[in-house]
């Protein structure tokens, strides 16, 4: 596809203007030396956007919000949050901004955002910067889960800013461009109930509905249809999340989307050895975020969302409570199905086996995965070689060897499809060790460590000579992994 080099970009600002309870119009900080680090290619074009013009000054000025398209209007957007449980009445974009809406290729209306523009009106005691590792973090593993076929937000470009940034150390500052379905999460809606503000209430769920949810228009009740939408969408998203071992890190109803899109790659990590209690983020004491606990977060997210949208369901409140119950009811059955459905296919019996013999299987699993610490993305991959009749690889994995004998011995008996795993079983997932290896490169100036681990992870499911390094687990001295937030 040959696409011109815009003079400008064609974003719109309806958001901005239709919400002016909800953006304040802002203005990105100046970056004293932009450079681009890099560009997602295939997303430029997917965006109608040239990634030679992207490249060039005009573009990179675009990607720092230096330059605003005519007719745009950048917004910090509000939005309120449970923090760790702890409701935040106004958090808001602190070093965000909504530059616009711009129409895909496909005819879909995107937003473009940049995070790391600097301090806004929601900046509290905040710096609203934000460093190259961190925003580079966000590009790899977004553009990772974006191959496992997981939704999420994108990542457009990532652009040193030449600016210095103050945290234990003074680190080199960036701009993340983002590219989402859209930026309204669970904590916009708190924000709207909060604010006591019906007739806003009811204009952000109806945006809602026509963005992202536009069966929901003509159910009997469209509002309630529109937060069972979102519940099935969260409970398929976070479904994927458990099967391919992602731990999102921070699952505050700020960063939760009613797009179902994955949104917010601070402290995130991939499994290593399965274990349900594996925490990663440094703040994250209590376990709140555990990769186990991903699915009650969810669910207890999604009723604060219906608390918000309650007025909306019913007049009566009794009336609207039974009915936001029964609908959040819905939440544990479509995860389960999502969730065994996925487990069928990772085992490679995605068929109709029979239910009286896979579903042991699939419960005794996760005892033998934790009691051998067997790391999550190795054992699933190898496996498909178990059913291609050599064990050993998965029984490397072991120290139990009986009881994955005895395990494999009775999975191998349902006739399980390699190949059909092979699709699902990622080889390459930006593995912790190597995500920190190159963003330490990249600061210092090598980006070849980073454009490698991007080359594995963009296709994730093909097996290819050389990246040998890329789909083993991490050496033993790497140790303990910690991330960080808000970074
Ligand atoms: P996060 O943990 O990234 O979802 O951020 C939570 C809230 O803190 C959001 O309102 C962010 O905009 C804000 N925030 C995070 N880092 C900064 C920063 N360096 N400056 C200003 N606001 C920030
Ligand atoms: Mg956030």
């Amino acid at each position: 596809m040959s696409i011109a080099p815009p003079s400008t970009v064609a974003l719109g600002n309806r958001f901005a203007s239709e919400f002016p309870e909800l953006a304040v119009p802002w203005q990105a900080a100046e970056a004293p030396d932009p450079r681009l680090l890099v560009l997602d290619e295939s997303l430029a074009a997917e965006l109608g956007l040239d990634p030679g013009w992207l490249r060039g000054p005009d573009g990179v000025r675009l990607l720092v919000g230096a330059a605003v398209p005519d007719g745009a209007t950048p917004v910090a957007q509000a939005y309120a949050g449970h923090q760790f449980g702890g409701f935040v009445p106004r958090l808001g974009d602190g070093r965000a901004l909504l530059l616009g809406e711009l129409v895909d290729a496909g005819g879909n209306v995107r937003d473009l955002h940049l995070k790391g523009s600097g301090r806004t009106p929601f900046a509290r005691g905040g710096d609203g910067l934000a460093a190259v590792a961190p925003m580079l973090r966000e590009f790899v593993v977004s553009r990772a889960m974006h191959a496992l076929g997981i939704p999420t937000t994108r990542s457009l470009a990532v652009v040193a800013t030449g600016r210095t940034v103050r945290r234990e150390t003074p680190l080199p500052g960036a701009v993340l461009a983002r590219v989402a379905a859209g930026h309204l999460r669970v904590g916009s809606f708190q924000y709207a109930r909060a604010a006591g503000d019906a007739d806003l209430l009811r204009r952000l769920a109806d945006h809602a509905i026509d963005r992202h949810h536009r069966g929901a228009a003509g159910a009997e009740r469209p509002y309630l249809a529109l937060f069972e939408a979102v519940i099935a969408a969260q409970a398929a998203l976070v479904a994927r999340w458990m099967l391919v071992g992602f731990v999102h890190g921070v699952m505050n109803t700020d960063n939760m989307t009613i797009s179902g899109e994955t949104i917010d790659y601070g402290p995130c990590a991939f499994l290593e050895a399965f274990d349900p209690a594996a925490v990663y983020s440094s703040i994250d004491h209590a376990g709140r975020y555990a990769y186990g606990n991903q699915p009650a977060i969810a669910e207890w997210n999604l009723a604060r969302l219906a608390e918000s949208l309650l007025p909306l369901f019913h007049d009566d409140q009794e009336r609207a409570v039974a009915l936001a119950v029964e609908s959040l009811g819905g939440f544990r059955t479509r995860y389960d199905a999502a969730w065994s459905a996925g487990m069928r296919a990772k085992l490679g019996l995605a068929g109709d086996p029979d239910r009286a013999v896979v579903s042991p299987l699939i419960e005794e699993l996760p005892a033998l995965l934790l009691a051998s610490h067997v790391d999550h993305t190795a054992f699933f991959r190898a496996l498909a070689g178990a059913a291609r009749g050599d064990a050993e690889p998965v029984r490397r994995l072991f120290i139990d060897l009986a009881a994955i004998d005895d395990w494999v011995a009775r999975w191998r008996a349902l006739g399980p499809n390699p190949d059909a795993m092979d699709r699902v079983n990622p080889v390459y997932v930006p593995r912790n060790h190597l995500v920190e290896e190159a963003l330490a490169a990249a600061v210092e100036g090598d980006l070849d460590p980073l454009g490698r681990l991007l080359t594995a992870v963009a296709d994730p499911y093909d097996e290819r000579p050389g990246l040998d390094r890329y789909a083993a687990p991490a050496p033993e001295d790497f140790g303990r992994y910690v991330t960080y937030c808000g970074t």
